[in-house]
């Protein structure tokens, strides 16, 4: 199964995609998590995204191509994948495409999930209490959203016009909405 998982940071992007890659047996690609790793590693890459990431900008679209394209080569990926964190704008939803069709392996469905500004703020603060991580402090967030509203929050039309997007209410327990997913993919 070949799923991109959208919404805002703060959503529970994350979280879902842990669980659902147990449930179908697909790895998740969170590419957050492999930009931290490369900033932690020090390796070229990570020196260059840092400085975006800590002021809550999208690392650029070239970089963040050459990552995503390594990681979809992998042999792992050949039962599919859980996308977390890619596409972010609708230059890279197009790119993707592209690698995707290349390894003749399309997308199959874009989750969404869908929760408002209010709750998002309010998630984000109590993580930032909780986890400490650098980029969500109350102006890296701000901004954070705003790049979501501007550049991310269109890729969801991108995917409705492609027949693919479903759209899951991302307000609950982690249980229900996880329950959520797994119907949409049945
Ligand atoms: P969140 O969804 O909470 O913002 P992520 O872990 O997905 O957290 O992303 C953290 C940061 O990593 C982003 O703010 C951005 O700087 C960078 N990043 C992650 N994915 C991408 C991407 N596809 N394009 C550009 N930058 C990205």
């Amino acid at each position: 199964m070949r799923i991109v998982l959208l919404g805002p940071p703060g959503s529970g992007k994350g979280t879902q995609a842990a669980l659902l890659t147990e449930r179908i047996n697909v790895p998740h690609i969170s590419t957050g998590d492999l930009l931290r790793s490369a900033v932690a590693e020090g390796t070229p890459l990570g020196k260059k995204a840092q400085s975006f990431m800590d002021r809550g900008e999208l690392v650029p679209d070239e970089l963040m191509l050459g990552l995503i394209e390594e990681r979809l080569g992998s042999a792992d990926v050949k039962p599919g994948f859980i996308l977390d964190g890619y596409p972010r704008n609708l230059a890279q939803a197009r790119a993707l495409d592209e690698v995707l069709e290349r390894i003749e392996q399309p997308a199959e469905k874009a989750l969404e999930l869908v929760v408002d500004e209010e709750q998002i703020v309010e998630r984000l603060a109590r993580r930032a209490e909780e986890e400490g991580r650098s980029d969500d402090n109350e102006e890296v967030v701000r901004n954070r959203l705003a790049v979501y509203r501007e550049q991310t929050a269109p890729v969801s039309d991108y995917y409705r016009d492609k027949g693919l997007l479903e759209q899951i209410d991302g307000i609950g327990s982690i249980e229900e909405i996880n329950r959520r997913l797994a119907d949409a993919l049945n």
